[in-house]
């Protein structure tokens, strides 16, 4: 089917918060946290990119946080594309969505690997099983804490929930937490090993993170994850 771009707005630079629409709202039937693969035909050849579901399912509209890869493919592509463009993309599909809401959570994401974790969080709030839940946010700069108003007010509005962005190249201004996320994960679980941990972004950080849970003895199905390369 064919998707429809209505609007962009920068995130940061180099990211963007796109939103489209598809023709009608029965294809769009998803979980949060499930992705769309794109596809076009780029250079003589059919290029396939998939793209996590940053938003809550919401009639025939679905949105995306995505990062222009400089030398990329297919993200400079979407970068391009103006309103009223469209693209061919999938249903969405995947497993990477929350396995057990009665459980207490904690979600690492590093960059645009918040994506799923912006509907994630909220449904998790929802139910009304919610235990515990943390969201451990590692960027580079403050300026790129992605939807950092929405998480913030979701910290407010909800005492189980907690909000952790982390800082890598912090201002001697910013009083929050610094480093990568792994540095924070130890306090995260305090002495908890019966959590289910989430984690999404780019492939260094998720074997890390899976390495060092696995040591503390999490199983395996505790552990769910979406690796973006
Ligand atoms: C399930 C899944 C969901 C994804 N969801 C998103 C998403 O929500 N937002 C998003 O921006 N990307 C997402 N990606 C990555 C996306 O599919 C593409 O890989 C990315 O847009 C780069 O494609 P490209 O053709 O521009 O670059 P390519 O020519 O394919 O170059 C790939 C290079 O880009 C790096 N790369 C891949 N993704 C990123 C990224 N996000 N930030 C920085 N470097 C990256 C890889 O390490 C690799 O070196 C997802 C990947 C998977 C597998």
């Amino acid at each position: 089917m064919k998707a429809t771009l209505l609007e962009t707005r920068e995130l940061a630079p180099e990211v963007r918060h796109f939103l489209f629409e598809v023709p009608e709202a029965h294809q769009l039937n998803f979980k949060a946290g499930q992705f769309v693969s794109f596809n076009a035909v780029l250079g003589g050849k059919k290029i396939t990119r998939p793209y996590s579901l940053a938003s809550l399912p919401s009639g025939n509209r679905f949105e995306l946080c995505l990062n222009r890869v400089q030398e990329g493919i297919f993200s400079p592509y979407l970068f391009d594309m103006k309103p009223g463009d469209s693209v061919e993309t999938t249903a969405p599909l995947g497993f990477f969505v929350i396995r057990n809401p009665a459980k207490d959570g904690l979600f690492i994401a590093t960059g645009t690997g918040i994506a799923p974790f912006r509907p994630m969080v909220p449904e998790y709030l929802q139910n009304p099983e919610a235990k515990n839940l943390t969201l451990l946010f590692g960027v580079r700069f403050e300026n790129s804490i992605y939807y950092r108003d929405e998480f913030e007010a979701l910290a407010r509005q909800h005492p189980n929930f907690r909000f952790w962005p982390t800082l890598t190249r912090p201002e001697t201004t910013w009083q929050g937490r610094t480093g990568h996320v792994q540095t924070h994960l130890m306090e995260a679980l305090s002495d908890r090993r019966d959590l289910d941990v989430h984690i999404c972004g780019m492939k260094a950080m998720v074997d890390d993170v899976r390495g060092v849970l696995k040591e503390l003895g999490f199983d395996r199905k505790q552990i769910i994850f979406e690796k973006y390369d």
